[in-house]
């Protein structure tokens, strides 16, 4: 008897124990349901035992497991008990099972989700940053195609405050980002000039041209074209003389200016 009690007992608590992972929370609430029908049970066992013992009563009380030691009812009632644990285990099993949202209340293990979730939503975050920052970036387009024939630098004996990029003439010249045309016509020097004021603040710079198709004042976007190249001016051959002044004023390397943004001449 004893030793039937004390395995029943163990029983309960191993499942117990091994539910414990899935959710304490559950635990709690199932397991008040099994003692609830492991209860039943026992009253049941223990009306049947008084009546074979001939006792006089059938109130349905708790039962003394000692005075019927060794007897066969009390055989059958241990039975019965261990059916009944076996049967409040197998619904507390089912029960976690079927009762996810109770799971969602355990908790450990989802503080150590947490942790995960907040590091891939702080990462999700940060990449939508940066996609947005890169959707908002200003476009930037090679001003030309053809040969980085001159860089931006001391030259004969002066400084050359942009770079030369030849090819033929009429080779199509394209603003390198979007803009207003502040200046498209002659130009000391550079024959033909096209200036265009960039909405960062920055001016861009193109020579030389043979034709131009952009007026003073007018729009423009990044990639479009605006003029063909030309030798028009201080020129030995058909090139387009670029510059870049991020600052508005005062002239940079285009060279590196574009490397910036992923355009190598
Ligand atoms: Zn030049």
């Amino acid at each position: 008897m004893r030793s039937n009690l004390q395995r029943n007992a163990g029983r309960h608590r191993k499942v117990t124990a091994a539910q414990t992972a899935k959710g304490r929370v559950a635990i709690f609430t199932v397991a008040a349901g099994a003692v609830s029908g492991a209860g039943a049970t026992g009253v049941a066992a223990a009306q049947v035992q008084d009546n074979a013992d001939g006792g006089p009563s059938t109130k349905a009380q708790s039962v003394n497991f000692t005075l019927a030691a060794n007897s066969s009812p009390l055989d059958r009632f241990n039975q019965d008990l261990s059916n009944a644990v076996d049967a409040a285990n197998t619904a507390i099993a089912d029960a976690a099972f079927a009762a996810p949202q109770i799971l969602a209340l355990a908790e450990e293990k989802p503080v150590i989700n947490l942790q995960e979730q907040l590091h891939k939503a702080i990462e999700a975050s940060t990449a939508r940053a940066a996609a947005d920052m890169a959707a908002r970036a200003p476009q930037i387009s090679r001003p030309a195609e053809g040969a980085f024939t001159s860089p931006f630098g001391p030259r004969w004996g002066t400084f050359h405050y942009g770079v030369d990029i030849a090819n033929a003439p009429g080779t199509p010249i394209l603003a390198v980002m979007d803009g207003t045309v502040v200046d498209s016509g002659p130009a000391s020097g550079y024959g033909n000039w096209i200036r265009i004021k960039h909405d960062d603040g920055s001016l861009s710079l193109y020579g030389h041209m043979q034709s131009l198709d952009v007026a003073v004042g007018q729009r423009v976007t990044a990639g479009q074209k605006i003029a063909g190249m030309g030798s028009l001016g201080f020129s030995t051959g058909s090139h387009l003389h670029f510059e870049i002044h991020p600052d508005g004023t005062t002239p940079a390397d285009p060279a590196a200016w574009l490397a910036e943004h992923g355009i190598n001449l």
